[in-house]
C-alpha cells in the first residue's frame, strides 16, 4: 500500500548525498499544472464574467447564474448552520484570533543617529482575495484561516471565493457560507480553481481586482497563484497536502498511521511519509494502515494518495539522519513523536509547521491548535511561511531627518554616490548646503 524507502547505509556510505533529491515527491507537479492553468488564467484576463462562467461549468459541472452569492443566501446558510458546528468554529475563530493578536506586532522607529528617524510601519494590504477550496470537501476551516487574520491586520476589502456545489444549486457549501456571514464577509463569489485566481488578480465585470491572493488549494489552483504573480502578491504555494512524521519506538503506531491517513484523505496527489529509523515501527505503522485504511470513509482517495509516488516510508540510520531527511524534504506538517521530541524541533528550519510530541496531531491544527493551517508545499517551507497576520501586512520605512542630521551624514552619501558613478544622486545632498560652501 505504502512503499519504502531505505537510506539505511548508503549516506553514511556517501551512496546519497543529495537528501533533497531523493525524499518522495509527486510526479504531476506545479510546474506540469501551469501548461493547464495558462489558458485559463489568460481567458479570464480576456473574457471575464463569461468565462469563469464557462470554466465552472466545465469543472465543476454546474452553471452559475450569479457569480457573486446574495445576500439572503449568507443569512439563511447561518441561520440554518448545526449548532455543534458553529460552537466548533466559533472556539477555531476565537484561538486563531488570539494567536494573530498577539502575532500582529506594531510599528518600531529606530534612531540610526541624532536627528534622524527610521520608523518601520506595519500597513495592512487594501483589498485581498481569499480562497476557500471546495472541489473534494468544502473547507469552510479555511475561510477562518484566511479571514480572521486579514481582519485582525486591518485588511478593508475583502473578497472570497469557493467552487460553486452542483447539489446546491451552483451556490459554495453552506458551511463556507455560514462562516462568511459569522465573520461578517458578504464579498463571496461562487467560483474555484484557476479561473478564480484569474478572476481576482485581473478583476471582472462586478469585482474589482485585488491586490493579494491568500488561501490553500490544489495543484491547478497553486499553479494559478504562481502563474499571476506578475500581477498581485500571493501568500505562499499552498497546495496538496503533505504530513510528514519523524518517529521512533516511543511512538504509537495506531496514531501515526491515523495522522498519515488523516492528510491522505484531502487529495490523491497528498503525500504521507513516515520516517523512522525503527523497522519495528516502520511494520507496525504499516500493519495499522492496513487495518485502517480500509475503514475510513473516502478509502480509495486514502489508498491512492498512499500508494503514489509522492508517499513512503523511509528508514534511516538513525534519528540525526531522520531529521536531516525531514529538514531536506521541508514538509508542510511535520509531526516529531521521538522521545526528545521538544528538543529535536529545534534543529527543524524547513517546515510549515511543526507539531510537537504525540498529543499534538496535525488534525488539531487543521481546525483548533489557533495555528494556521494554510501552509507551503512542495519544499516551499524552504523560504515561505504560513499564513498568518504578517501575510497581510507590508512593512513600510517612513525616512525623517532633520537637517543638521543630513548634514552630518551628507558627505558619505556624496562619497558612495561618487564610487556609484551616480553624482545626481550625491548633488540631490549637497544641493541642500551649497549656499553655506
Ligand atoms: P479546490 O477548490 O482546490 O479545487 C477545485 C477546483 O479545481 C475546481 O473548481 C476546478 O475549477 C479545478 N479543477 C479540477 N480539475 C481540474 C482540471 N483537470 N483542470 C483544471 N482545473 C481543474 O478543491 P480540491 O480539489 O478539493 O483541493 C483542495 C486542495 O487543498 C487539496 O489538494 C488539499 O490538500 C489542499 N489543501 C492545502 C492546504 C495547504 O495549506 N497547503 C490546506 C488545506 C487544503
Amino acid at each position: 500500500m505504502i512503499r519504502r524507502v531505505d537510506l539505511r547505509g548508503r549516506v553514511a556510505a556517501g551512496e546519497v548525498l543529495n537528501l533533497q533529491a531523493l525524499v518522495p515527491r509527486a510526479v504531476f507537479d506545479v510546474e506540469a499544472a501551469l501548461d493547464v492553468v495558462r489558458p485559463i488564467c489568460l481567458d479570464v484576463r480576456h473574457r471575464g464574467l463569461e468565462a469563469i462562467r464557462e470554466y465552472g461549468e466545465k469543472f465543476d459541472h454546474v452553471a452559475v447564474a450569479e457569480l457573486r452569492v446574495p445576500a439572503e443566501a449568507l443569512k439563511t446558510a447561518l441561520e440554518e448552520l448545526d449548532p455543534e458546528v458553529r460552537a466548533a468554529l466559533e472556539e477555531s475563530i476565537r484561538r486563531v484570533r488570539e494567536v494573530s493578536l498577539d502575532e500582529r506586532g506594531s510599528d518600531v522607529e529606530s534612531q540610526p543617529a541624532p536627528g534622524g528617524r527610521v520608523t518601520q510601519r506595519l500597513v495592512p494590504v487594501q483589498r485581498v482575495g481569499l480562497y476557500v477550496p471546495g472541489g473534494r470537501a468544502p473547507l469552510a476551516s479555511s475561510v477562518v484561516m484566511n479571514v480572521v487574520p486579514a481582519q485582525v491586520a486591518g485588511v478593508t476589502s475583502l473578497a472570497l471565493a469557493s467552487p460553486p456545489q452542483k447539489e446546491f444549486g451552483g451556490l459554495p457549501h453552506p458551511t463556507v457560507l455560514a462562516v462568511c456571514a459569522m465573520l461578517g464577509i458578504d464579498e463571496v463569489y461562487a467560483m474555484g480553481g484557476a479561473q478564480a485566481i484569474a478572476g481576482f488578480a485581473y478583476g471582472f465585470e462586478g469585482c474589482r481586482k485585488v491586490n493579494l491572493i491568500t488561501g490553500p488549494g490544489n495543484i491547478y489552483v497553486v499553479a494559478a497563484k504562481r502563474f499571476v504573480q506578475s500581477e498581485v502578491g500571493i501568500d505562499s504555494e499552498a497546495g496538496p497536502t503533505e504530513i510528514a512524521v519523524l518517529a521512533d519506538d516511543s511512538a504509537n503506531a495506531a496514531h501515526v498511521a491515523a495522522d498519515l491517513i488523516s492528510q491522505a484523505e484531502h487529495d490523491p496527489m497528498a503525500a504521507s511519509v513516515l520516517v523512522t529509523p525503527s523497522e519495528t515501527l516502520a511494520a507496525a505503522v504499516e500493519a495499522e494502515l492496513a487495518i485502517q485504511v480500509p475503514q475510513t470513509k473516502h478509502h480509495e482517495r486514502v489508498a491512492e494518495a498512499l500508494g503514489g509516488q509522492q508517499s513512503a516510508v523511509v528508514l534511516v540510520d538513525d534519528l540525526d539522519q531522520g531529521t536531516a531527511v525531514v529538514d531536506a524534504y521541508a514538509a508542510e506538517h511535520l509531526e516529531i513523536q521521538t522521545v526528545d521530541a521538544e528538543e529535536r524541533s529545534l534543529q527543524i528550519s524547513n517546515a510549515g509547521a511543526i507539531f510537537v510530541g504525540g498529543w499534538s496531531p496535525v488534525s488539531l491544527g487543521d481546525y483548533c491548535a489557533g495555528s494556521n493551517h494554510v501552509l507551503p508545499t512542495a519544499g516551499c517551507a524552504c523560504h515561505s511561511s504560513g499564513l498568518s497576520v504578517r501575510s497581510f501586512l507590508k512593512a513600510m520605512h517612513v525616512v525623517n531627518y532633520t537637517r543638521e542630521a543630513l548634514q552630518e551624514v551628507a558627505g558619505h552619501v556624496v562619497a558612495l554616490a561618487q564610487a556609484e558613478d551616480l553624482p545626481a544622486h550625491g548633488a540631490a545632498v549637497s544641493v541642500r548646503f551649497k549656499s553655506e560652501d
